[in-house]
């Protein structure tokens, strides 16, 4: 890896940032709180400003997902998340960014607001690549390299030994999105930050979790690289109300394990179900709470599941994508649903 002075723009590295009321004071006992031109008067909690850096939030996240609370950073959503290393690591109309293809839009979308050229790598047909690929892609301007494990919209794990390679070899930053990485037997990438500087792991509390709503994205990664995250976000990004109802769902880790159990046997179920169906022509392995399936013909099952109040994403535009619908797993009633339309279906 580069030394990260000259991986990082040279006005965020200098950047002073800005400094709260609450960033200032710290750690003393104190209990007039008179700096931060609050209104005193309040039934709950809401009047005061949450605490910038989420230290209690951390410190409950650290013991799940085995990361000490200084290499944690918290986003409003992985949306922050995602878009932070392109304000940090990219210069405007210089630097490039290289990911695979299929992958999750915002990498791209982040890109294109932030004028930074967005490259790809167009997987096998087995939704793999090879690292010399990911690397021949490179030049002296490339910032980044995103990576989604498990990927979507195609559900599978990519190569673990192949994403090795390029975090080994590439002399910039790369970035893996385990937002899927729960409903996953894959081991997360979040073990290899020790031994390597230039990765940045992003989970979600979106998914596996069940708290879409409250936007709460993490990353994972050097010290150095979360004081950066830090001095560049807004300084409240995460709000109380998130934080309170995230240590809340952190108190019953139970709950995920067990929803993650039921929506993994209902997976298999679907894909079997997928496969039996006359208008299914293929279901790709899947390592997340949703599976691609190629079908006759996507346009007109995904139209005629709207009709019947059934949404599921038309992903035929996609490359490599062709006729393919992506599934997410829903409720046990709401699988057989679709099922049941599914049948009805006369080509
Ligand atoms: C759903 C998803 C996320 C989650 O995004 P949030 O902003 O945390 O809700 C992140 N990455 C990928 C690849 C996803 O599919």
């Amino acid at each position: 890896m580069k030394q990260l002075e000259q991986l990082v723009r040279p006005n965020i590295w200098k950047l002073a940032p800005y400094s709260s009321a609450r960033d200032e004071y710290s750690g003393k006992q104190a209990h007039v709180f008179l700096d931060a031109n609050e209104n005193p008067y309040s039934m709950t909690d809401n009047n005061r400003y949450p605490d910038p850096l989420q230290r209690e939030l951390k410190v409950a996240l650290s013991k799940v997902k085995g990361v000490a609370p200084e290499h944690i950073f918290l986003g409003n959503g992985s949306d922050e998340a995602i878009d932070l290393p392109y304000r940090i690591f990219c210069e405007p109309g210089r630097d490039n960014v290289v990911a695979i293809e299929p992958t999750y839009g915002m990498y791209r979308v982040c890109a294109d607001i932030n004028n930074v050229e967005y490259r790809t790598v167009k997987l096998n047909e087995s939704f793999q690549f090879q690292a010399d690929q990911i690397l021949q892609a490179c030049d002296e301007h490339t910032k980044l390299i995103w990576f989604c494990s498990p990927n979507n919209p195609t559900g599978n794990s990519l190569d673990r030994q192949e994403m090795l390679h390029v975090v080994e070899r590439f002399q910039g930053i790369v970035i893996i999105d385990e937002a899927y990485i729960d409903f996953s037997r894959q081991q997360s990438f979040r073990s290899e930050l020790a031994t390597h500087p230039n990765l940045i792991v992003l989970n979600t509390m979106s998914k596996a979790w069940a708290l879409a709503a409250i936007r709460l994205g993490m990353a994972f990664a050097s010290k150095e690289i979360i004081d950066i995250f830090n001095k560049v976000k807004y300084p409240y990004n995460i709000n109380r109300l998130t934080q309170a109802e995230a240590m809340e769902a952190l108190a019953n880790p139970y709950d995920v394990d067990r929803w993650v159990k039921s929506i993994l046997d209902e997976r298999v179920r679907m894909m079997k179900a997928f496969l039996e169906l006359p208008v299914c022509q293929q279901v790709y392995p899947s390592d997340a709470n949703f599976f691609l399936a190629r079908m006759t013909d996507a346009q007109s099952i995904y139209d005629y599941l709207v009709d019947h109040g059934i949404i599921v994403r038309n992903r035929s535009r996609i490359t490599l994508c062709h006729n393919c619908l992506r599934v997410t797993i829903g409720l046990k009633s709401e699988n057989n649903e679709l099922i049941a339309a599914l049948r009805q279906y006369v080509q």
